[in-house]
């Protein structure tokens, strides 16, 4: 039997072993280590299938794969490529990328798309490996009707071949990631724009706020949603009329229109389905209001573009009240956006790994305090700085493993202290 090898050991990996089994391959599965001689470990192995969390730049074990690839010894994918190649034909699916919104627009155009009557699931990035899914359309859990909607990230665009939805988009390009290229941001777009390579350009979709090659069927005028110019959704009736949520909501649209005839969109189901939809825990979710400020909690914010999206999203009454808890994992970002917010942003607890860079990026235009790696810290020394009317909001800009486990963590620990009632106001 055939051996293949599987970089890393998290769930895509451990997708990826069990896909390998069922297709017939003698998977063998390694992570980094101390203890691993990288070159030996990759040696004789025809096939390797990289995790996303392994990195190119500083994993050992893809920097030995990388070299057997340039030598032509063997083939290195990503676990998307090899979950894409395993899918029973005709192999079709749509996928979402960007730096921000792919969770959200991922979920959201499954949510319509099964408000159609159409299978759709989510896959990818958001939790569910595509090598999973393959294995349940292989073994018969999911029909061979299902329609998967990737959510695809940078690391999977790395070392892809033949994965070709059929029809993709790519929502929006900001700073991010940019500690894992060495080309740093222009390598990062670079990889992001792979998505589109075996995608027809009627297909290749752009979030609203991207200059256009193509025409788009999905436009936003005023509050409302036209398809094809004519006005589907009244964006007031939704939880989606923030710019960044009707940048998802069109996108997900476009993507549905790829699959289905225009004239099903006007369905009144179509339209309760837009309506009822909620973007997912961590994101510009209000966790409480006490003492007049209100708690939102946007730990999924982990990176600048996201924080600008939120502070866009909330009401503006004309002098700065937000004060904001920033910080976290540095992945080499540019920060230096969050210092046009001082029109926004009244005060600024910084904590984490990157306080520092934050601090230097935004300089004196707004009031900071250096909390440390002091999450209570810095929730306390934000609430000192509330009062009645203001907003405390969790947009950290940042990842959150130099303190937590994931963003979700991170978020629950927000939403604990703001319930609780720690700390004391401004006033
Ligand atoms: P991703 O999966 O790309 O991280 P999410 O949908 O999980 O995207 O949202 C991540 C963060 O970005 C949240 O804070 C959310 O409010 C914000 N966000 C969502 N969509 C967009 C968008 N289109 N542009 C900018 N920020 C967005």
């Amino acid at each position: 039997m055939e051996q293949c090898l599987v970089l890393g050991g998290g769930l895509s990996g451990r997708a990826a072993v069990r896909l390998a089994r069922r297709i017939g391959l003698e998977p063998v599965m390694i992570s980094d280590g101390p203890e691993v001689d990288a070159g030996q470990a990759v040696a004789g192995y025809p096939l390797i299938v990289a995790s996303p969390g392994v990195k190119p730049l500083s994993s050992p074990l893809y920097r030995a794969a990388m070299r057997r690839v340039e030598a032509g010894e063997a083939e290195l994918i990503s676990e998307l490529e090899f979950g894409y190649r395993a899918l029973p034909a005709p192999r079709r699916l749509l996928a979402v990328t960007g730096t921000n919104g792919k969770t959200t627009t991922t979920e959201l155009t499954c949510h319509l798309l099964q408000a159609l009557g159409v299978k759709a699931v989510p896959a990818g990035n958001i939790g569910l490996p595509l090598s999973d899914i393959a294995c349940d359309m292989l073994e018969g859990r999911l029909g061979p009707e299902t329609l998967p909607v990737v959510e695809v990230s940078s690391f999977q665009l790395e070392r892809i071949r033949d994965f070709a939805p059929v029809a993709a988009v790519l929502l929006n390009l900001e700073s991010d990631h940019i500690d894992r290229y060495a080309g740093g941001l222009a390598e990062y777009k670079l990889v992001k724009f792979r998505i589109f390579q075996s995608v027809p350009a009627e297909n290749q979709l752009f979030g609203l706020s991207m200059t256009l090659p193509v025409g788009r069927r999905v436009t936003v005028e005023g509050h409302e949603l036209l398809v094809d110019g004519k006005p589907l959704v009244d964006l007031t009736e939704t939880r989606l009329d923030a710019p960044h949520n009707r940048e998802n909501l069109a996108a997900a649209v476009e993507l549905v229109l790829r699959v289905v005839p225009a004239g099903q969109l006007f369905a009144p189901e179509f339209t309760r389905a837009v309506e009822t939809f909620a973007p997912g825990r961590h994101r510009l979710e209000t966790v409480a209001v006490r003492h007049g400020i209100t708690f939102i909690n946007d730990s999924k914010a982990t990176n600048p573009a996201s924080v600008i999206a939120a502070l866009n999203s909330l009401p503006d009454p004309g002098s700065p009240n937000i004060v904001i808890l920033l910080g976290g994992l540095d992945k080499g970002m540019d920060f230096s956006s969050l210092a046009s917010q001082a029109h926004r942003i009244k005060f600024a607890a910084l904590f984490g790994e990157c306080r520092a860079r934050i601090a230097a990026a935004i300089g004196d235009a707004f009031p900071a305090a250096d909390c440390g790696c002091d999450f209570r810290l810095a929730f306390d020394t934000a609430l000192k700085n509330a009062v009645p009317g203001d907003i405390m909001l969790l947009s950290p800009a940042c990842a959150s493993m130099d303190m937590f486990k994931d963003y979700k963590e991170r978020g629950d620990r927000f939403t604990e202290l703001a319930r609780a009632g720690s700390g004391s106001t401004g006033r």
